[in-house]
């Protein structure tokens, strides 16, 4: 089995990134084969500042390694070093209905909203398709929103195979864990849009002060509390122990307790958590050779097998002359 899937470099990663995905495809890591890619094409389409996609690109490449991501064990490499994907990409695009494209949810919400869309935004899913289809994929995970998309994959993937013979092999979206939603500061969905997360290679100092000033619940602390609907309580939860977890929900219960003590007790849960993975970022960033030569290791096994599809795929549309 063939696991793959993308991530775009917009932002530093956040909780609701490495608790809603990044860990997931970590742990996924042991299948058959795992490709992972920095979805630097696909970040082109937002983030339109030379230095910063590239300083972001790299800084993912930083994050996933020291996360644990594993280059033994899984090809890491960065999209646009992968130019057969792009060039599938255009075959694909030939016989992609504009219907299709337009019921795509990314540039439908756009459009409802009067926002200006790029053609980059209204062809994403057939890039992404391209991604998933020039490394014969069996399984993508993807959230919940990803869905559609790998509908229209696999709708591409089937016509193309339809027409001039079996030469993709189908994707299936896996899905990852939804209840791993993770709330942002504000207790609304952590997400870089809403300008609420906690990055997890933030510098300490700033974090603690970030979660220090989390809006607690307005209800006197003697009173006991359900644990699970409290935004404080779920961050801890991520980050804690099952028994120091356990621990704190029998305090919510109790009552009696201060909300300044859970912050604490967050941003040392915190540490503790990511700690390992601090330092192995560290390590990582003081060997930038080592960084470039997983990537560049990467993309070489990535490009062979996206060029054994692709030579595939151009062959039977009548590409290569006979
Ligand atoms: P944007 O605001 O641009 O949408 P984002 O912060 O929501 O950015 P994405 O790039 O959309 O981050 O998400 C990358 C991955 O992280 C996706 O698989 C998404 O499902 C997951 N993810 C993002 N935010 C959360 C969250 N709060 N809880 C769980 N998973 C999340
Ligand atoms: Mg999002």
């Amino acid at each position: 089995m063939r696991v793959l899937s993308g991530i775009q470099p917009t932002g530093r990663f956040h909780w609701g990134n490495y608790f809603g995905a990044i860990q997931q495809y970590i742990a996924l890591q042991d299948e058959d084969e795992a490709y992972y890619f920095i979805a630097n094409l696909h970040a082109l389409t937002t983030i339109r500042d030379k230095e910063h996609l590239s300083q972001l690109t790299y800084d993912a490449a930083l994050d996933l390694l020291a996360l644990g991501l594993d280059p033994a064990r899984a090809i890491l490499f960065v999209q646009s070093d992968v130019p057969e994907v792009s060039e599938l990409c255009w075959l694909l695009m030939t016989g992609t209905p504009m219907g299709l494209l337009e019921r795509c949810h990314a540039y439908k919400d756009k459009k409802a909203k009067g926002m200006a869309a790029d053609a980059g935004l209204f062809t994403y899913p057939v890039l992404m398709a391209a991604d998933i289809l020039a490394y014969d994929a069996d399984v993508v995970p993807v959230g919940e929103d990803q869905v559609q998309h790998i509908e229209v994959c696999r709708d591409l993937a089937g016509s193309f195979n339809h027409k001039f013979g079996e030469v993709f092999t189908m994707p299936k979206p896996q899905l990852l864990d939804g209840s791993a939603k993770v709330p942002g500061l504000d207790g609304e969905k952590m997400s870089k849009s809403y300008d609420n997360t906690l990055e997890v290679f933030e510098e300490l100092g700033p974090q603690k002060k970030k979660i220090m000033r989390i809006a607690s619940d307005s209800r006197p602390m003697e009173d006991s509390k359900e644990p699970e609907g409290d935004v404080l309580y779920q961050l801890y939860s991520l980050v804690a122990t099952d028994a120091e977890r356990e621990e704190m929900a029998a305090m919510y219960r109790k009552g009696g307790f201060g909300y300044g003590d859970v912050k604490k007790s967050i941003v040392a849960a915190a540490n503790q958590y990511f700690g390992a993975a601090r330092e192995s970022r560290q390590d990582w960033e003081s060997r930038p050779d080592d960084v470039r030569d997983v990537l560049a290791d990467g993309a070489k096994k990535a490009r062979a097998k996206a060029g054994e599809v692709l030579h595939r795929a151009q062959e039977a549309c009548g590409l290569k002359l006979s």
